[in-house]
């Protein structure tokens, strides 16, 4: 690595030391210069969180998805020396949202092609790994990613497990974002939505969207939500991210 390459991830990683208290500093991509990129980049992982643009429910931004897949990126990156963190991607697939204004998305065949273009054009990098914090995101990236591995690229694609906990805009994303970015939760107009299980819901949620079996965007509920049981979650979930890429590594 050059000396000014050096430099500056150096100083990156300073300015990042004081404001999070989490291991090391982790290496955001939008920050560096190209040169010292190319000096790094045959021993890092490229990490994308993949977010979405979406209603969640009268309590929670827009940008919650997204805020929840680069804290992942970010958090995970803090514990490894090997992990540049990519611009997020803030847009997603998103169609079943579609009765709530504000959610913009591009839809599933265009997030497949975006990721697609995307990984071709990190072959520099060690890998590639696809944080997708929004369900609707799953599908079009598992499918680019088998695409991408079949045209012999490394390239994993991750989604949180959430073991217990509601489906959109309730207790689990509510205590997520609560955590993450407090400033955005409006806690004083949370309440609940549907609270059938998923599985019972999603062949309505497929035909008609969110709003025919949610008026007010939640399915779940956010009550009793909490930032201390997201700060948990959330190292419970870069757990399972970290886990999951050693032995993909190995
Ligand atoms: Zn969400």
């Amino acid at each position: 690595m050059n000396h000014a390459a050096k430099r500056l991830i150096a100083h990156l990683a300073a300015g990042k030391a004081r404001s999070s208290p989490l291991g090391q500093p982790s290496i955001t991509l939008g920050d560096l210069t190209w040169p010292a990129v190319a000096e790094i980049a045959a021993n890092r992982l490229l990490v994308v969180p993949l977010g979405a643009t979406e209603q969640h429910g009268p309590h929670l931004p827009l940008s919650t998805d997204t805020q929840i897949a680069v804290a992942l990126a970010q958090r995970f990156a803090a514990r490894r020396a090997d992990v540049v963190v990519a611009p997020a991607v803030a847009y997603g697939s998103s169609g079943e949202h579609a009765g709530f204004v504000g959610t913009l998305s591009i839809g599933a065949d265009a997030l497949k092609m975006l990721v697609v273009e995307l990984g071709r054009s990190a072959d520099a990098f060690s890998g590639v790994v696809l944080i997708s914090g929004h369900g609707g995101n799953v599908e079009p990236v598992s499918a680019a990613a088998a695409l991408l591995q079949a045209e012999g690229r490394r390239v994993l694609a991750w989604t949180p497990r959430i073991r217990e906990g509601d489906a959109h805009a309730g207790r689990t994303e509510t205590s997520l974002l609560l955590s993450v970015r407090p400033d955005t939760v409006r806690l004083a107009d949370a309440c609940r939505g549907d609270e059938r299980p998923l599985v019972d819901l999603l062949p309505l949620l497929r035909e008609h969207g969110v709003a025919a079996v949610s008026d007010n965007g939640v399915l779940g509920d956010p009550t009793g939500a909490t930032g201390a049981e997201g700060a948990a979650l959330l190292e419970a979930l870069v757990d399972d991210l970290d886990a999951d890429i050693r032995v993909w590594q190995q």
